[in-house]
């Protein structure tokens, strides 16, 4: 436990709520889930399920329905064929994630990160006595691995790749050019796997299909576990339903771990996700218009902040803002801005408004602001961050 710290938008978000408990006016734009209820004929399929009493443990992989209704999703959404038994329905994509390393990883074998990257990554990999190899991914590079960097970055001590298209925090997402380049590098080394945290795969603002790599590279099939879910695709956070689909005997490792471990992962919201992935897709389209408002609003008003500026994010609902402007600024209690960690501490204690540093994700100086909150909500933060920025010196 010594290895692994606890999860840093957690505490910042907590670190908010203490602030309001203590009665201050806090602008929370931590939080990483979208703020719309779950659809209702989502709601209802959990509440049937329930009157119809499937209130017991379902097969560990998940229930037949839910299962079946992976299979079609993974069909029909991105073009690609599993069977049931290649399919395990999780607590959440975080616990296929961190599951998946606790049954491949060998004491200090690699997993490349790119960075900026899901803070949870790099301390999953170390519980599990993993080396987490993270790769910054600049901006002027749209915040994405290149093949020479992946080339430069694999040994022969390399186990998983793990990619996370449309990302958090910078929505950067994959063109198929950019996954056919990477999987040619892959096909060179043959024992790197590859882990696709697809869980934003919906939130996106640029339109068209979004490439998947095994549709440009199925040589890779049989060493790719494809993470996702429905925490924010059907604003289903709270119901903890994930899967990953992949390689039989990875899938059946998964499935004894668990077994031994969690179990199956809750009966009612296996239901309501199948419910989700077979039923009506509107909420997604009518979310996502939200989302895009929001995001260009928030884009606008942020950019016109001097020292401040932010990237066009192409999906996923946050904004990774550039600070770099306000670096060697003095506060006017007369502290010096120093690294993004003092840029997101002023903005809490002179303004109250709660953003998480780019230290988080691995790649400085930035932080992260995130649109999964009313416009109203997002205006007031604006203002506040120019506020704030305007007082400095
Ligand atoms: N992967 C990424 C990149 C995330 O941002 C999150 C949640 O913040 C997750 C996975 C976890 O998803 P779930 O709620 O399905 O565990």
């Amino acid at each position: 436990m010594r290895r692994i710290k606890p999860s840093p938008s957690t505490s910042a978000a907590d670190r908010a709520n203490e602030l309001r408990r203590q009665g201050k006016s806090i602008v929370n734009l931590v939080v990483g889930e979208p703020d719309f209820d779950t659809p209702a004929h989502i709601r209802q399929a959990a509440a049937a399920a329930i009157e119809r009493g499937a209130t017991r443990y379902t097969l560990m992989a998940g229930t037949v329905e839910l299962r079946e209704a992976i299979v079609a999703k993974l069909q029909r959404e991105n073009g690609l064929s599993y069977a049931m038994n290649e399919i395990i329905a999780t607590s959440g994509a975080k616990s296929a994630i961190y599951n998946a390393f606790a049954v491949t990883l060998e004491p200090g074998d690699e997993v490349i990160i790119p960075a900026p990257y899901w803070v949870s990554y790099p301390d999953m990999v170390l519980a599990c006595e993993g080396t987490p190899v993270t790769v910054a991914c600049p901006e002027a590079n749209g915040f994405k691995l290149t093949p020479a960097q992946l080339e430069a970055a694999i040994t022969p001590r390399t186990r998983w790749l793990l990619i996370n298209s449309p990302s958090n925090p910078t929505g950067a997402s994959y063109t198929a050019a950019e996954y056919r380049a990477l999987a040619e590098v892959l096909e060179r080394h043959p024992q790197v796997m590859v882990m696709t945290d697809e869980i934003y795969e919906h939130i996106r603002f640029d339109g068209g299909a979004l490439p998947h790599i095994l549709g440009v590279a199925p040589s890779l099939r049989e060493r790719t576990l494809i993470v996702n879910g429905v925490s924010k695709t059907y604003a289903m956070t709270g119901w903890r339903i994930g899967y990953a689909a992949g390689p039989v005997d990875l899938i059946k490792a998964l499935d004894t771990l668990l077994s031994q471990s969690t179990g199956n992962c809750c009966s009612v919201s296996q239901a309501a996700a199948a419910a989700a992935l077979n039923g009506d897709q509107a909420f997604v389209a009518e979310s996502v218009a939200v989302y895009r408002q929001r995001r260009d609003r928030t884009l606008a008003l942020v950019n016109d902040i001097p020292g401040l500026s932010c990237a066009t994010p192409p999906g996923a609902f946050y904004l990774y803002i550039n600070c770099g402007g306000l670096i060697g600024k003095t506060t006017p209690e007369g502290r010096q801005l120093r690294e993004d960690g003092d840029v997101v501490m002023y903005l809490l204690e002179s303004e109250g408004v709660a953003v998480v540093a780019g230290t988080a994700y691995g790649l400085s100086p930035y932080f992260r602001l995130s649109i999964a909150t009313s416009l109203e909500t997002l205006e007031e933060g604006c203002k506040r961050i120019a506020r704030a920025v305007a007082a400095l010196r």
